[in-house]
């Protein structure tokens, strides 16, 4: 079967900084950063991106619908 790596991009100018999608990966993905947006929120990040498996948890829980995954099969 083939394998499905992940990964995620977050629209950082539009993240709050919840950590909800962190808090909803089961592959311990994403982390917030130490730094903050032009909005003065820190943001979601990937990072272990080799971990991502394309689940899409995050992006279900995201309330403001930042993230969007992408699946690729190796
Ligand atoms: S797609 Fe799944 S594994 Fe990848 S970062 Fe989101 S919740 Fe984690
Ligand atoms: S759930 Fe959405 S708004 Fe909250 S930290 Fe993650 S990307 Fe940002």
């Amino acid at each position: 079967m083939a394998k499905i790596k992940g990964a995620i991009v977050v629209d950082t100018e539009q993240c709050k900084g919840c950590g909800l999608c962190a808090e909803a990966c089961p592959a311990k993905v994403i982390a917030l950063s130490h730094e903050v947006n032009g909005k003065g929120y820190t943001y979601a990040f990937m990072q272990n991106p080799d971990a991502c498996i394309g689940c899409t948890s995050c992006a279900l829980v995201c309330p403001d619908t930042v993230i969007t995954v992408y699946k690729i099969k190796l």
